[in-house]
């Protein structure tokens, strides 16, 4: 896992340290001498993590960082300010600036080198949810940057696991002036509430009473249910080696005890933010898939989607050796109602049609508009006189009930032909099994229309 580290400096002899250390791990290194080159290289796309000096002439690292972050094009970098001073004011300055992660001149090399990996693997994470979703931004919705920039972070719903009562009071109290707090003080039933209560945030002690906060962490990590919720570890100076574990096995963050109130704050805001970033870049990739196969109108699949999953259907049948029904249903003289009644009821007609097909299917059968008012239904382990008795139900479902349209104000008769056969011979193409049930649908039309065909090979 190689990422491109920034490293912003304007003391060239920093920059070299930092640089020698991390090209020794095998990160690719860039560096600036200043705020403005930093911003140049980072609109650009070409670092993942930047290391930011906080004092810089012209424009200092918390001004530099505070640009990046309210930049929609730079705000999902990590930022990690680098300082010499470690006073509890600069650090939340920091944290306010947005910053993702502080570390203290003279870095330590193992601290270094954990943070660097452990904000790669989650650079890595946002960049691939970002790539997907770039092709729902393609098909006209919203960009999840303009939301992340605008979110305080605040109004989270965090759970906090500690057992020492006298901490959590406390912590809990801080917390709980921007975000809802639950706190779970038996860490054996930690992640069971913790999978129950869609938490934007765990906050987990590694100092509890027999009982290994790491594990937790890795447990979390594992289940489906909490595997995106950040975690926050907090423990003692002295149990600082266990905090680089945490970062490897995927904490996100942590703090050392005395826990400054601030500190907490901005650190959980900057988790919350994150989270909620990458939920909606999540939900986007969702969505974008989900109209990609299915038709607006209707809400039934699209014809891609049909023809893709028609090939599987018919692959299955054939080896398994059951047998496969399909039907074209098409609406009688409906250039007619669009005619008679206008186009919005036509589409009325085609979303009502969509909800009787619907309740008339098994869950295991496939609906999908395959034209303006042609429809597609495949039904798995069905032969030709069962499908019959279906397409006969559907007809009737149809025919039998009139339509509402002018938002109720009307109601018109409605009818359908249907064409069906089967899948007949292993390994018959699927073109072939549609083009025999458009030839039955050609003679129900040509018969009268309001009738099923069904047509054997
Ligand atoms: P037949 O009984 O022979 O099927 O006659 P028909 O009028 O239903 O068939 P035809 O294929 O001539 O006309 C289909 C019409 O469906 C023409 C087209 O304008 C209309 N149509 C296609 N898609 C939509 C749509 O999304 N909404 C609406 N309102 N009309 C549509
Ligand atoms: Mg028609
Ligand atoms: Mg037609």
């Amino acid at each position: 896992m190689s990422a491109r580290i920034l490293v912003v400096d304007d003391v060239p002899a920093n920059v070299k340290l930092l640089e020698a250390r991390l090209s020794a791990e095998y990160f690719d290194v860039m560096t600036a001498a200043n705020g403005a080159e930093a911003l140049a290289i980072s609109r650009r796309a070409e670092c993942d993590i930047i290391l930011l000096d906080v004092m810089m002439p012209d424009m200092d690292g918390f001004e530099v960082c505070r640009r990046l972050k309210t930049d929609p094009a730079t705000h999902h970098i990590p930022v990690v300010m680098v300082t010499a001073l470690d006073s509890p004011a600069d650090r939340n300055r920091g944290l306010e600036a947005g910053a993702d992660d502080f570390l203290t001149k003279p870095v330590s090399d193992v601290v270094l080198i954990a943070r660097v990996r452990s904000l790669t693997r989650l650079k890595m994470m946002t960049d691939e949810l970002r790539m997907r979703a770039i092709t729902s931004l393609e098909i006209g919705m919203q960009a999840p940057e303009r939301s992340a920039v605008a979110d305080t972070g605040k109004g989270g719903r965090i759970l906090l696991v500690d057992d020492r009562q006298s901490s959590y009071e406390r912590l809990a109290t801080i917390l709980a002036a921007e975000h809802t707090v639950d706190v779970e003080p038996n860490p054996t039933e930690a992640l069971f509430h913790a999978a129950e209560g869609n938490y934007d945030l765990l906050i987990v002690s590694l100092d509890l009473n027999n009982f290994d906060g790491l594990r937790l962490c890795s447990q979390a990590r594992s289940l489906e249910r909490t595997r995106h919720v950040p975690i926050l570890a907090i423990a003692d100076p002295e149990n600082s080696t266990r905090l680089l574990r945490g970062l490897e096995i995927g904490v996100n963050d942590y703090l050392l005890r005395p826990i400054d109130k601030t500190e907490l704050l901005a650190r959980a805001r900057t988790q919350i933010r994150r989270r909620r970033y990458t939920d909606h870049l999540r939900d986007n990739v969702q969505n974008s898939i989900e109209m990609a196969i299915t038709d607006a109108l209707t809400g039934l699949h699209n014809r891609r989607y049909m023809e893709t999953h028609l090939a599987t259907l018919a692959e299955q049948a054939s080896t398994r050796g059951k047998p496969l029904a399909l039907m074209i249903l098409d609406i009688d003289y409906f250039k007619s109602i669009n005619d008679n009644y206008g186009h919005d009821a036509g589409d009325d007609v085609l979303r009502e049609f969509a909800v009787r097909v619907r309740k008339s299917i098994r869950g295991i059968d496939l609906a999908c508009r395959y034209g303006g008012e042609e429809f597609v239904i495949v039904m798995p382990e069905t032969d030709l006189h069962v499908a019959g008795m279906v397409a006969e139900r559907l007809r009737r479902s149809i025919a039998g009930e009139p339509f509402a349209i002018h938002k109720g104000a009307k109601r018109i008769e409605v009818t359908i032909s249907i064409g069906l056969t089967t899948l007949e011979r292993k390994g018959e193409s699927v073109a072939d099994v549609l083009k025999r049930a458009d030839t039955a649908l050609y003679r129900a039309k040509h018969d009268g229309r309001n009738r099923v065909v069904s047509q054997a090979a």
